[in-house]
């Protein structure tokens, strides 16, 4: 089974598109009703919000029906397998800590199966800061002595490790007073009160940090997401680093997609269809019509709909979304990032990390794994297209290529490159949800109201983990517990 979605490419083979992946549904059609037939909920997208409604509602015996624009499942997190090795593509690193998606790991029996990044004990075992022309390599200790100090400060907003201006990330509005006086402020604010306690080396690595988060421009990247990172990570400077970018699934995300998904399907009451894009939503006299691209309607008592923030604006709504949500729709999230898989020959790089600013295309590396065939494989983040330093993964390969080249240490043969262009996916247009400056204040709260019988899930307007797989995970579960207790429950309670 293959998807449309990626591309990879080697000097022998050139460039690819399309992937092998788990999540390739086919047929894409499955007993999809007709247009008088009355369904109990629509779920538009099957992501993660998406797939995890689809199965609380139908394992609760509602009638449900799944729309989805593409030709897999997984939305923004999925897995193409190349040569026995599995490349996550978008949403990658889970952990224990994340307890909506580790709820589902542990339900579908995958507890044995992580497998860690960042190993200790390669050939270069050290860190590379390039800042401008000077390239400076680091111990992994002094690294983290830096990260300790940058990242520290740069969260430190209140004298407590922002402790007191944001003590519970998943309710992080608690502290309304002091989280609205942040929210006013961009993170390129935050680093001018603070830049000039450190040196070129120290910017270098807090600016590639920042620029991997949130993809840049960093004056529109939102300082009160980056504290939210920070105290989710346990309000500690490398709490983020342990929690979220070490930790995978051996057997990809598409093989827990496939889980969620056959268990939703197993109990008779799911139908979808995909590579079908939702067009237009009408909610009237009781009932909500959704209409795709190619015309065809359904009807259903309440829909969930789950497409990403910046893409809502592409869906047509009658009655016409209120004016917060359109706001919230038109701002949308800066992240654009480009994330790229580079496979270097042998295994020397396995212990190696990489921080770049202004880079020329990527910021930041950090090896991952060794591939079946012994290569080192590695996972690189470059900015936003449109920030200082990002390139446009749609006009070739070779300004890719260079970019890769530059970040990795010169003697090393890149194998392989493997990515995907999310900026220019009509389907997301953009990668994880990073938000500019006033919007949490602003929107967040009317972005997560329903409309008439239309809810909303996406792990872009979440509670804690937002922009993140857990949060996709939490936001579909309560939207389907929503939508089950308003329709009126059933006999049939079982998971
Ligand atoms: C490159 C990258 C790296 C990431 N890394 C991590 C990580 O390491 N850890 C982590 O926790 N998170 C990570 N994330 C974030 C995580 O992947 C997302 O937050 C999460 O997968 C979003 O899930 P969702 O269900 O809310 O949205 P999506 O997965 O985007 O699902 C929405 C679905 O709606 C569909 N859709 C859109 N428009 C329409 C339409 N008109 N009609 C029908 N269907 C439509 C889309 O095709 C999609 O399948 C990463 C994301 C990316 C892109």
């Amino acid at each position: 089974m293959a998807t449309t979605d990626g591309q990879s490419w080697t000097p022998t083979e050139g460039l690819k598109r399309g992937l092998p992946c788990l999540g390739a549904i086919s047929p894409p059609k499955f007993q999809v009703p007709g247009v008088h037939e009355t369904l109990d909920v629509i779920v538009i997208g099957a992501g993660y919000a998406g797939l995890v409604a689809a199965r609380d509602l139908t394992t609760q015996g509602k009638k449900t029906l799944l729309l989805e624009g593409r030709d897999r499942i997984g939305g923004r997190t999925w897995h193409g397998t190349l040569d026995g090795f599995n490349y996550e593509m978008g949403g990658t690193w889970i952990h224990w800590t994340m307890p909506h998606i580790y709820r589902e790991v542990s339900l579908y029996g995958l507890n044995d199966d992580w497998i860690v990044s960042q190993q200790p004990g390669g050939k270069l075992d050290y860190a590379t800061v390039v800042a401008g022309e000077r390239r400076v390599d680091l111990t992994h200790d002094e690294e983290a002595t830096i990260i300790v100090r940058i990242w520290g400060e740069f969260c430190n907003i209140d004298g407590n490790f922002a402790k007191d201006a944001m003590p519970y990330p998943f309710q992080g509005m608690r502290n309304r007073s002091a989280m609205t006086e942040i929210d006013q402020l961009s993170c390129r604010d935050r680093l001018n009160q603070i830049k000039h306690k450190f040196n070129d080396v120290e910017i270098t690595v807090l600016e590639s940090m920042l620029l991997q988060m949130g993809g840049g421009p960093i004056e529109r990247m939102g300082l009160l997401d980056a504290i939210r990172w920070f105290a989710l990570g346990g309000h500690t400077p490398l709490g983020l680093n342990a929690i979220a970018l070490s930790t995978r699934l051996r057997s990809g995300q598409s093989t827990l997609h496939r889980k969620i998904f056959d268990h939703a399907r197993c109990t008779g009451k799911l139908s979808y269809s995909f590579s079908t894009a939702v067009d237009r939503i009408e909610d009237r006299d009781g009932l909500v019509r959704v209409t795709s691209r190619n015309g065809q309607t359904w009807k259903a008592r309440k829909v969930i709909c789950t497409v990403p923030l910046n893409v809502l604006g592409d869906i047509s709504f009658n009655p016409p979304l209120p004016t917060l949500k359109e706001q919230a729709i038109k701002e949308g999230s800066v992240q654009h990032c480009n994330k790229v898989h580079i496979d270097t020959e042998g295994a020397d790089l396995l212990s190696y990390t990489a921080w770049a600013s202004p880079g020329k295309g990527l910021v930041a590396a950090l090896a991952d794994n060794l591939t079946p065939a012994g290569d080192t494989h590695l996972v690189a983040f470059g900015p936003s297209p449109g920030s200082v330093g990002g390139i446009h993964l749609h006009e070739g390969v070779d300004q890719l290529k260079t970019a890769a080249e530059y970040i990795i240490p010169t003697d090393q043969k890149i194998k392989r490159l493997v990515y995907h262009d999310w900026d220019k996916d009509e389907f997301s247009k953009g990668t994880w949800c990073f938000l500019p400056p006033k919007f949490v204040s602003n929107y967040l709260d009317a972005l997560n109201r329903p409309h008439g019988n239309v809810l909303f899930a996406s792990a872009d307007y979440s509670d804690g983990w937002r922009g993140w797989i857990d949060g996709a995970v939490q936001s579909g579960a309560d939207s389907a517990k929503y939508a089950i207790e308003v329709l009126g429950s059933c006999n049939t309670l079982r998971l």
